[in-house]
Parts: C-alpha cells; sequence; structure tokens
C-alpha cells in the first residue's frame, strides 16, 4: 500500500459487505474527500455506502419532495437545481447520445421505458421527434405530476423495486440515466431491468464515473448521500455481468454510458484486484489537483457553458419552448 493513500482510506471498526464481490472491507474514504461512508472494496474497486440493509421505504423518502429538481419550467437553475426545459434540453442531447453509442436509430415501432425519468426531458423527445411509445418511471411526485401535466408524459410514480411496470413483448428499449448509483441492490435493478426487455431489447445505462469526476466537481460533492454506488467501468461491467447482461457497446470518457443486452444467463465477472489501488491513486491525485487554479478555471467555464447553453435553447428552439410554457398550470 504506498503511503500516500493512507490520507484519503482509512480502517474502521466495522466490516461492509461488497455489493458486487461480497468480499467483506473496513476501508473507509476519509472525510476530506467523502462526508458519506464510502467503503472501497479491496477485491473489485467498487466504493460503496454500506447502506444495503436501508428499506425501499427509506429510500423512497429521500426522494418524496423534488430532489435534485425544481418544479419550476424556465429557471437558469443549473447550479442548483434542474428545471423542466432544462431537462428537455438534455434530452434532446442524450437522444442523440443513446442513438449513436447504440447504433440504431429509435422509431414510431419502439416501445420506451425510462427509469427514474425525472420530469421526462428524453421521453419528451423521443415520443416528439421519433413518435415511439414511451413510459416513465419516477419517485418523485414532484416530478411526476410536472411530467404528467407540462409535458403530458405517461409517468407512473414509485421505486423501481416495487413497480410493476411490464410491457407485453417487452421493451425495446429501456433508459435510467443516474439513477443506478441511487439504488441500494444495483445488481438486482440491471437484473430485473434486463428481464422486462424485449428479446433483441437494450439497456442504456448512464452513472458518473468514478475515475472521471465531471466538470472538475470537488470530490465532497461527487460522493453525496444519495449516491450509494460510484462505479468505474471495470465495476459497472462486473454488475452487468452479474445480471446476465452483455455488454453491446460502452463509453468511458466522461460520464459512464453501456448499451447492455440480455445474455441468457449470468456471466462470470472479471475482477482486478489492482484495481481498488488504482482508484485510490487516481482519488490522491484528483483530490490533490483540487486547488489548482486550472482546475477551478476548468470548472467555471464548464459550469458557465451549461448556463450559456440553457439559456440559448429558447432561442434555438423557440416552438419547443412555447408548446412547454403554454402547457403551464
Ligand atoms: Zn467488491
Amino acid at each position: 500500500m504506498p503511503s500516500q493513500n493512507n490520507e484519503i482510506a482509512t480502517s474502521v471498526s466495522d466490516r461492509a459487505v461488497c455489493p458486487l464481490c461480497t468480499a467483506p472491507t473496513d476501508r473507509t474514504l476519509a472525510g476530506n474527500i467523502s462526508r458519506p461512508d464510502n467503503r472501497i472494496c479491496p477485491s473489485c474497486g467498487l466504493v460503496f455506502q454500506p447502506r444495503r440493509d436501508s428499506s425501499i421505504e427509506d429510500l423512497a423518502s429521500c426522494y418524496a419532495g423534488d430532489g435534485y429538481w425544481n418544479a419550476e419550467t424556465v429557471k437558469l437553475s443549473r447550479f442548483t437545481r434542474i428545471s423542466v426545459l432544462d431537462d428537455v434540453r438534455r434530452g434532446r442531447a442524450r437522444l442523440h447520445g443513446i442513438e449513436q453509442i447504440s447504433g440504431r436509430r429509435i422509431s414510431a415501432h419502439d416501445t420506451v421505458l425510462d427509469i427514474g425519468c425525472g420530469y421526462g426531458g428524453l421521453l419528451w423527445q423521443i415520443r416528439n421527434k421519433r413518435k415511439a411509445r414511451v413510459n416513465g418511471l419516477e419517485p418523485s411526485p414532484v416530478c411526476t405530476q410536472a411530467a404528467r401535466s407540462l409535458l403530458g408524459l405517461d409517468v407512473r410514480q414509485g421505486m423501481f423495486e416495487e413497480t410493476e411496470c411490464s410491457q407485453d413483448g417487452g421493451y425495446s428499449l429501456i433508459t435510467s440515466l443516474h439513477t443506478l448509483e441511487h439504488v441500494a441492490d444495483p445488481v438486482a435493478f440491471l437484473r430485473r431491468s434486463g428481464e422486462l426487455l424485449a428479446p433483441d431489447g437494450l439497456l442504456y445505462i448512464e452513472v458518473p464515473n468514478l475515475l472521471n469526476p465531471s466538470a472538475g466537481f470537488p470530490l465532497t460533492r461527487f460522493f453525496e448521500e444519495a449516491h450509494l454506488s460510484n462505479f468505474s467501468a471495470l465495476t459497472l461491467r462486473a454488475a452487468a455481468d452479474l445480471a446476465g447482461l452483455k455488454t453491446v457497446a460502452q463509453d468511458t470518457r466522461g460520464f459512464l454510458r453501456f448499451v447492455l443486452k440480455r445474455a441468457g444467463q449470468a456471466l462470470t465477472p472479471v475482477y482486478d484486484a489492482a484495481h481498488a489501488e488504482e482508484v485510490l491513486l487516481f482519488l490522491t491525485s484528483y483530490h490533490h489537483g483540487e486547488q489548482r487554479t486550472t482546475r477551478k478555471l476548468r470548472t467555471f467555464t464548464t459550469r458557465a457553458g451549461y448556463a450559456f447553453r440553457l439559456a440559448c435553447y429558447p432561442l434555438l428552439h423557440p416552438i419547443q419552448t412555447m408548446r412547454i410554457l403554454c402547457r403551464r398550470t
């Protein structure tokens, strides 16, 4: 163990079981990079919070309000919360990104389910631009209500673990963006998602990337309370293998973006014993770089870029914007 990693990972008295490889670990990330108790698994490198016993009701209560979201239609709120228009704007880029990585253009024949859909900005784009049949599932009542009334979407409110959402013949596409890191049992979540797919259906998963914290976030913000698992490409792939899902395509340059399909059987994941050290070395170096001016400047320009693109959206897409604004109640 290189000594420089001791400052960001320390041993605690109790052991927690890794939800991927089931190895026990007593190593926790230090408070100067992670406020919640985040353990690192020495066998597979997954960083996770030992909150696996939390009931679905406990987890659901985290999303009882509007969470990251804000029910205002138009608001330059990117730094704090996400508005409906912001979600629609992001949905456009996400639709194109999903089609590009999966190599498949969504059509009117598709049936799409988005798990953890928020306001449903992605579903709105898929329905309006591709004419596909779309359904959403979202635990927040505020988001669900806004998706229904402002975007006219069919969104069910509830936790995926306890909500019926099967479709005759299965879904041809299931998407779940920035949701898997919030669930207590990511392998069970992926397995159930796979079971809801049509035989040739695709599952698109997008989560934050432990080895590329986006937009120069400080680690204390990246390791937030609601993120129960923090994946790298290796650990996300292991979770998919355990769930019986074959990786069709993956992009690991920013967020982790994986396209999966049913493999018909659980696959044997490959764990790299050196991965935990690789993760700790990366986090150490990232933590040391956080105070540098170049990192701060990059964070500022990235966020200013988000705000600028959101401000431009109504000018570039006036008809879409007016449609949403006119439904405002
Ligand atoms: Zn593990």
